[in-house]
């Protein structure tokens, strides 16, 4: 049986582990977590819907219930040319015939980053968030920001939805907690037009729901710096604020940009529609750590991570004459779907080459969101087949 090692524990590492078994592959997994944690439902941590282990799924579970091995471990160094991966714990390791990298990305490094909390980072850090919050609600009143960088070199890197997300439903808790006048909420971003990747119809939606939830939009100005009370743009203007909710757009991880794998300037791997890497047969990459091409509204979801997984997993199978057909491919899967959560409601948002749309789901779309989270851990679990 050939063996493939899946580096990364995330979306996109615990989904390819699952279909390399179905296929037939000797899989390990790599991760330096030992948990997946599930990002689309962690939003509900700062205000206390979900619980940390609430979003996290033993990576052992997922293992037991399809059969593969996994290892934690962190990985520091990996050679397309040599073929090898190395961890901390167990150095350099040779012993497989394909090597799929789900490493996922890093974050740009801003001025004075360590003032701010990321609802993208840790799952340390989306607790921190949650603390701070209830330690202004305590005090009674406070100046909360919530922003989001962009990268030029990388517009496909830019995570807007989550803050958008966080952000609404921090409003509606602490509207319910009958003290949302107490509070400042102001939304900061460098670009213009923040979020136009889900078209204008869908900016003006969002315009309206800013004004109706009294938040402040400061929009078109670089962020020069961060302190621990304030962010400073580029015009030297001041947002004050008491806690400052932050998310970076993407990076390449270290331990890419240190490989001798082919990557673009920011470090995320060039693959073919295959999701193998440009000129390594035997090496693929998918989910965040690689570079997705296509249209300029692109972005790096969890759903499209599935589909590189399962492309995958099924173009192996078919290099190594496991099954016939065609080989897959993840272009023709790219759209932006995303149930966009505001603790009351949601708006579900979608783009594709012909659509661009954001539907109001007033309490159905809250409810939606919480189902799939459901939906998602029973077919981790191997508990229920893969409905979608
Ligand atoms: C708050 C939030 C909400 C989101 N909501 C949605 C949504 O509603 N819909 C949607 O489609 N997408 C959503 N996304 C995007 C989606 O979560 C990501 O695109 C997806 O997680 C990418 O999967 P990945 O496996 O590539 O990366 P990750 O999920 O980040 O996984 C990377 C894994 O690699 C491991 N790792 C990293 N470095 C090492 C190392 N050196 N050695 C070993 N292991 C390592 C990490 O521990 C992690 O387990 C959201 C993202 C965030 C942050």
């Amino acid at each position: 049986m050939k063996k493939v090692v899946v580096l990364g524990g995330g979306i996109a590492g615990a989904e390819a582990a699952i279909a390399l078994r179905k296929e037939g592959f000797q899989v390990k997994l790599v991760s330096d977590r030992d948990s997946l944690f599930v990002y689309p439902i962690s939003i509900w941590i700062p205000t206390g819907e979900k619980s940390p282990e609430d979003v996290q799924i033993p990576l052992k579970n997922i293992a037991d219930a399809h059969g593969f091995e996994v290892e934690i471990d962190k990985v520091v160094s990996i050679s397309g040319k040599e073929f090898y991966y190395e961890t901390e714990k167990k150095g350099k390791q040779t012993d497989f015939d394909y090597m799929v990298i789900a490493l996922g990305q890093t974050k740009l490094k801003h001025k004075g980053i360590e003032n701010t909390l990321s609802v993208c980072g840790s799952p340390k850090e989306i607790i921190e968030i949650k603390n701070r919050l209830e330690n202004l609600i305590n005090q009674g009143s406070g100046k909360i920001a919530f922003g989001f960088g962009g990268n030029p070199k990388a517009p496909e890197a830019v995570r807007g939805g989550p803050v958008f997300e966080v952000m609404f439903n921090i409003h509606n808790h602490l509207k319910k907690l009958g003290v949302r006048d107490k509070f400042e909420i102001t939304f900061f971003a460098p670009m213009p037009k923040p979020g136009a990747r889900l078209g204008e119809k869908a900016l003006k939606m969002m315009d309206m729901m800013f004004k109706n939830m009294n938040i402040k939009k400061i929009t078109g100005k670089k962020i020069k710096e961060f302190t621990p009370s304030s962010v400073i743009l580029e015009d030297d203007s001041i947002i004050e604020a008491d806690l400052i909710v932050f998310t970076p757009a993407g990076d390449g991880h270290p331990v890419i940009k240190n490989s001798d794998l082919p990557q673009t300037e920011t470090g995320f791997l060039k693959i073919e529609d295959t999701c193998q890497v440009k000129g390594f047969e035997n090496i693929y990459a998918i989910g965040d750590s690689a570079s997705i091409e296509g249209p300029d509204w692109r972005a790096k979801q969890g759903h499209l991570a599935e589909v590189m997984a399962r492309a995958t997993a099924h173009n192996i199978a078919i290099k190594e004459g496991l099954k016939t057909g065609k080989p897959e491919g993840y272009k023709e899967h790219i759209n932006i779907m995303c149930l966009m959560d505001t603790g009351n409601g949601g708006a579900l948002a979608y783009r594709s080459d012909k659509k661009a749309m954001l539907v109001p789901m007033p309490i159905v779309g809250h409810l939606m969101k919480k189902a799939w989270g459901v939906y998602y851990k029973l077919y981790k679990l191997g508990k229920i087949p893969r409905l979608i």
